[in-house]
C-alpha cells in the first residue's frame, strides 16, 4: 500500500449496533463492514473506545495504519448541531451537552469529523449506492417510530439553522378517524404521523380492530401480547388476511399523505422507503402502492407526472437499497466528499 493512500471512515452509533466501514479516496469500500454491539447506555467514552478499535480493526484488515484515515463521517440517533446533541436521545446522560464530535476527534489526533443524525446518514448512504442519481432523495423510515433524511441535488443532507430538520414523524397527519380523535405520539404531541404510521401504531391499531365485534374470531385474536400479533401481522397480509391488508393498506395511505406534504415542500424527485418494510419482497410491492394511493389522492397530478411530458415522472418512489451499511457507508462518503 502505498504511503500517502488515503481512506475515509463511516461510524454509524445506533442504540442496538455501532457499524463502522472504510472507503477509499475513489469511493470504493475498502475491506468488509466491523459491526459491535452498542455501548452507547455506558456513556460515550465507552462508545470511544469500541470505535477507536473498530478504526485499528479495519486499517489493519487492509494493511495500513489508523493516520490512512483522513476524514471520519459519524452519525448518532439523535438531532445535533455542531457536533452537540440536543438530547431526546436514547442514550446515556453525558452524551447530552457535550461536544462529542470534538472530543472524539481530538482523542483521535485531529481527524476532521463530520456528524449528522441517523436518518440523514441514512439517506446519504442510500444517495451514495445511487451514483448516477444527481437529483434530491426523501428518505423515509417506518419502523419503531417514523424516520427521515433529505439529501440535496449535489449530496449534501439537508440539517437546518440548528440541525432540528426532517423529524418527518411529528409533522401532523391530516388523517382522521370517525370520532376525530387523535393518538397521542411518543414525543408527547396528538396527531403527528408517527402516531398513525409506526410499528407502536400498529399495535394501537391491531389491538381496536379486534375489539370490534365483527373481528371476535380472527386468528390473532389468541391471548398474544400487541408485540407478537404486529410481528405476525405481515405474514397474515401476504397470506391474503383481510384484515391484516385493510390495517397495512390504511397505514401506506396515511403515509402517502404525510409524503405528499414533504414532496410539496421539497420536491425532491425521489423518495426512498426503508425501515424493516424494505426487506420483505413480495409484500413490499403491495404497500409501496398504499402509500402511492396515498400520495396521489393529496398531492396534485404534477407531482406524480411532468404536465408537458406525461412520460416523465417527477416522483418515482423507490425502496432502500443500501442494506445495513447504508449510514455508515453514507457518512464515510460525505467524509470522503468534505474532507479528501
Ligand atoms: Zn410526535
Amino acid at each position: 500500500m502505498a504511503e500517502n493512500e488515503k481512506y475515509f471512515a463511516g461510524l454509524d452509533i445506533g442504540g442496538t449496533t455501532v457499524k463502522t466501514v472504510l472507503v477509499d479516496e475513489m469511493g470504493e469500500v475498502a475491506g468488509e463492514m466491523v459491526e459491535v454491539r452498542s455501548q452507547v447506555k455506558d456513556g460515550y467514552k465507552a462508545t470511544f473506545g469500541q470505535l477507536e478499535s473498530a478504526l485499528d480493526q479495519l486499517t489493519s484488515a487492509i494493511g495500513v495504519g489508523r493516520d490512512a484515515v483522513r476524514g471520519i463521517g459519524m452519525d448518532v440517533p439523535a438531532p445535533s448541531c455542531d457536533g452537540v446533541i440536543w438530547g431526546l436521545a436514547n442514550l446515556a446522560e453525558d452524551w447530552v451537552g457535550t461536544n462529542v464530535r470534538d472530543e472524539l476527534s481530538e482523542r483521535l489526533g485531529g481527524t476532521p469529523i463530520y456528524m449528522t443524525n441517523d436518518g440523514n446518514a441514512a439517506a446519504l448512504g442510500e444517495y451514495s449506492v445511487r451514483r448516477k442519481h444527481i437529483g434530491g432523495l426523501l428518505l423515509i423510515a417506518p419502523g419503531t417510530g417514523l424516520g427521515g433524511g433529505l439529501v440535496l441535488p449535489g449530496g449534501r443532507a439537508y440539517e437546518g439553522s440548528n440541525g432540528l430538520a426532517l423529524e418527518v414523524g411529528h409533522i401532523s397527519s391530516p388523517y382522521r378517524e370517525g370520532d376525530g380523535e387523535l393518538p397521542q405520539c411518543s414525543c408527547g404531541k396528538y396527531g403527528c404521523l408517527e402516531a398513525w404510521v409506526s410499528l407502536v401504531a400498529l399495535r394501537r391499531r391491531i389491538g381496536l380492530e379486534l375489539e370490534k365485534p365483527e373481528n371476535a374470531d380472527h386468528p390473532l385474536n389468541d391471548g398474544s401480547s400487541l408485540e407478537e400479533k404486529a410481528f405476525r401481522l405481515r405474514d397474515f397480509a401476504q397470506d391474503g388476511d383481510e384484515l391484516a391488508i385493510a390495517i397495512f393498506r390504511q397505514q401506506g395511505q396515511i403515509l402517502g399523505y404525510g409524503i405528499a406534504d414533504l414532496v410539496r415542500v421539497f420536491d425532491p424527485g425521489l423518495v426512498v422507503l426503508g425501515g424493516g418494510l424494505a426487506e420483505s419482497e413480495g409484500f413490499r410491492d403491495d404497500y409501496l402502492n398504499w402509500v402511492k394511493e396515498g400520495f396521489e389522492e393529496r398531492a396534485w397530478p404534477m407531482y406524480s407526472h411532468s404536465p408537458i411530458d406525461p412520460e416523465k415522472i417527477t416522483t418515482r418512489f423507490e425502496w432502500a437499497r443500501g442494506g445495513d451499511s447504508a449510514a455508515a457507508l453514507g457518512v464515510a462518503f460525505s467524509a470522503r466528499e468534505m474532507f479528501r
